[in-house]
């Protein structure tokens, strides 16, 4: 099988592990093992002085967290809405009955920063949620420009870099941000099932609300002090990760494995030219590539893929959209072919 989705293709090493016997959780062992997976944690997104809060449960269940403990203490939010993850911010402050100015941006466009800084200056949120790579469309936004905005503003930072962590440059101290989130399927390429919270040093003592008992920080927090969690960790998704992030930091951090992902994005958009196919996204992210196909009607490249080749890519926003992610391990060789078997299935002009 090769997977262009999330995860892409993971080390067989890794995922070997799943099949290993599952040791018991409540040892110092086990504990040691998560303090370890922080530390590297905090150093991958270069958060010196912050705490981690590693849950089980997937991305969205970490992001319901932040609004749960963190946003809900705020008095108005503004969430950055091009795409599928942007409007998910947004329907989690509705949910919670949290005022949120919803900055709707067009599908596959970068951000208007003009236009985003009028509207914080107008409507005065104290809080901004946005991602760093809407994953739906494509777009890379330019966090540098959004935290001057925000910092000029007094806006605290929430960013769900679920799909850029490990795929993109992101320095969460020099950035000022107060709270990311990423989860384990997507440039950490190893089994779905984690999601990862990251604190800023600047949050240590901050009062957060108790909304959600799962999710709630300060249980959760408390736990973690001692490398342990309040209830049924996934254990062997934790050694799992580990095992991962030990491997990048024998990769000496992040930065091979970016580079490896932006040397998989060149190599497949040097086909996409060649077939003619469009990458509609502006300023895109390295972590996929975004390519309008003439596959309006059927879906027939995806099931093409699926059923000659045991190959997955994804479908997207609108018909003949596809995406395929370069975050998993994969050859320049089979990201050539991959491109010539997405053209035999393309039905013609
Ligand atoms: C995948 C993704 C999510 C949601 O993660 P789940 O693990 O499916 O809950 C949220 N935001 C972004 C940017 C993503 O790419």
């Amino acid at each position: 099988m090769l997977s262009f989705v999330f995860p892409g293709n993971i080390d067989p090493k890794i995922a070997a592990m799943g099949a290993d016997p599952i040791p018991y959780m409540r040892t110092p062992e086990f504990s040691a093992i998560n303090l370890e997976s922080e530390k590297i944690l905090l150093d991958l997104i270069h958060c010196r002085s912050g705490k981690t809060i590693i849950y089980t449960g997937s991305g969205t269940g970490a992001m319901t967290a932040i609004v749960e403990n963190y946003v809900s203490t705020k008095k108005k939010a503004i969430a950055i809405n091009g795409g599928s993850f942007g409007k998910r911010w947004v329907s989690l402050c509705e949910y919670y009955n949290i005022p949120v100015v919803d900055f709707w941006t067009e599908f596959t466009k970068d951000v208007d920063y003009g236009k985003l800084e009028e509207t914080i200056c107008s409507e005065r949120p104290d809080v901004l949620l946005c991602q760093h790579h809407e994953t739906s469309s494509g777009v890379l936004y330019d966090l540098e420009k959004i935290s001057e905005i925000c910092h000029r503003y007094g806006v605290s930072m929430v960013v769900d870099v679920i799909s850029s962590f490990l795929a993109e440059e992101l320095d969460m101290d020099k950035l000022g941000i107060d709270i990311c989130v990423t989860s384990t399927q997507k440039g950490l390429n190893i089994l779905p099932g984690l999601s990862i919270i990251f604190l800023s040093g600047a949050l240590v003592d901050y009062p957060f609300a108790h909304k959600g008992f799962y999710w709630d920080f300060e249980e959760n927090l408390d736990n973690l002090r001692r490398g342990q969690t309040p209830f049924s960790p996934a254990t062997s998704l934790y050694l799992q990760l580990h095992a991962r992030l030990k491997q990048l930091e024998a990769q000496g951090g992040e930065s091979f494995n970016i580079q490896q992902t932006r040397h998989h994005a060149e190599v497949f958009r040097a086909e996409c030219v060649k077939y003619g196919w469009t990458m509609p996204s502006e300023h895109p992210s390295y972590a996929i590539t975004a390519i309008q196909t003439a596959d309006t009607e059927q879906r027939l490249i995806f099931r093409g893929l699926i059923d000659k080749y045991d190959t997955f890519i994804m479908p997207g926003g609108k018909p003949g959209f596809y995406r395929i992610s370069h975050m998993g391990l994969s050859t320049d060789r089979e990201l050539i072919e991959l491109a010539a078997r997405i053209h035999e299935f393309e039905p013609s002009r």
